[in-house]
């Protein structure tokens, strides 16, 4: 039975595939800009020299100064810059810390913001932005920070070392699986989430055996493409509350803390989400235990699996399981602090995930739209 939904589509141009940087150029001069503002973080700044170099007269400046969660600081100096050389646009290059400046600058001055993703994050593909001050990130939705053209160009992540791909590619399929149990699910955005998980999941193994595959990396950039509409399209639940958690608390690597939470997350929800367990089951090759799936999926892939070895110390789990239940959020079954302590407990010590007792008593979602 096809439940009731209500599903809006964003405004999204998408251009697709290998050497299709070439086409931006075209891309800004359709979007009737004329001195774009490039923005990469500084361990890519001969690329984003290199996109200014293509843009000739239509590129203002190169700004390599991106980081992770977009500290405030930063966002000043680039909203700054962009004024100052009388930018008319954005083009970001990179992973979702590129284009979380360029959505801070686009939500401050309103710019048009083309994204050139070379990660598997999906930051491009929400109208979510982030600030970081002080320790604290704080998230918001506009439909103004959207980027207005993504250009998915393959081998712009030829060069994403394997161990990057393979967390970037696990951060990924952790938006699908979420958007499989999401209370605002639809039937479209479902069609997305397991084909973007089945992309990613066979294409990830290629991608660490041979980075230089570039119909691997094409099948990957697909799936992540999925899986980051999946994220702009619906709420987040237990999975990225803890990782936030854990990355604003004890600053934790993003993409890496995801791989490893993502398996143990969802056995907890499994019991409460059989839709989601059968879809993920036909992604993932037809087992009856998705998050085992993904686990083992981990471990062929060289990635971690515990947040032992990410820095995290035991004396952190309660603390951290305590703010995970301090405020009820989305999710299909009931988040309890013991439940958590024992998930937590288990994706520290790298353990295999263990099935979560929750059946379906769904929370209220009062705190909407926990995301990345
Ligand atoms: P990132 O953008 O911070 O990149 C990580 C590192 O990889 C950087 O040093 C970067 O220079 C390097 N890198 C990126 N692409 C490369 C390539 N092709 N070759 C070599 N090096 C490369 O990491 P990320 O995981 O893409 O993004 C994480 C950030 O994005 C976090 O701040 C997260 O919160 C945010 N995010 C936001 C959303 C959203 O919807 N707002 C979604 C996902 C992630």
């Amino acid at each position: 039975m096809i439940r009731p939904f209500t599903y809006q589509a964003l405004p999204m141009r998408v251009v697709f595939g290998a050497g299709s940087l070439a086409r931006l150029p075209d891309e800004v001069a359709a979007l009737g800009l004329t001195r774009v503002l490039v923005l990469c973080s500084p361990e890519q700044e001969a690329i984003g020299q290199q996109v200014a170099a293509a843009l000739e007269a239509a590129a203002a400046g190169v700004l390599p100064e991106a980081r992770m969660h977009v500290p405030v600081e930063i966002a000043a100096r680039a909203r700054e810059l962009a004024a100052d050389l009388g930018a008319d646009g954005c083009v970001a290059v990179g992973g979702g810390s590129a284009v979380g400046l360029g959505k801070a600058i686009a939500l401050e001055h309103g710019l048009p913001v083309i994204a050139v993703p070379t990660t598997y994050a999906g930051s491009e593909m929400t109208p979510v932005w982030g600030l970081t001050e002080g320790g604290q990130k704080r998230t918001g939705r506009d439909v103004r920070v959207l980027p207005r053209s993504v250009l998915y160009d393959p081998e712009m992540t030829l060069t994403l070392p394997a161990l990057m791909s393979a967390t970037s590619g696990m951060n990924a399929i952790a938006h699908a699986v979420e958007g499989l149990y999401a209370p605002d699910a639809t039937p479209i955005v479902s069609l997305m989430a397991e084909e973007g998980v089945r992309a990613l999941a066979a294409a990830l193994p290629r991608v660490v055996a041979d980075g230089s595959d570039l119909d691997a990396r094409g099948e990957a950039q697909y799936g992540a493409w999925l899986c980051g509409a999946v994220l702009a399209a619906t709420t987040m639940s237990l999975h990225h509350k803890l990782c936030h958690t854990l990355g604003g608390t004890l600053d934790l690597p993003h993409a890496q803390t995801h791989t490893v939470v993502l398996p143990h997350a969802l056995a907890y929800n499994q019991p409460a989400a059989p839709d989601a367990v059968a879809a993920l089951s036909r992604a993932l090759g037809g087992g009856p235990d998705p998050a085992r799936e993904l686990w083992e999926l981990a471990g062929r892939l060289g990635a971690p699996r515990s947040l032992r070895e990410l820095g995290m110390t035991e004396e952190d789990i309660p603390r951290i399981a305590g703010f995970a239940v301090a405020n009820p959020y989305a999710n299909p079954g009931p988040v309890t602090r013991d439940g958590v302590q024992a998930l937590l407990r288990a994706a520290w010590a790298g353990e295999p995930p263990r099935a979560g007792t929750a059946t379906a008593v769904p929370t209220r979602p009062t705190e909407r739209r926990s995301r990345t």
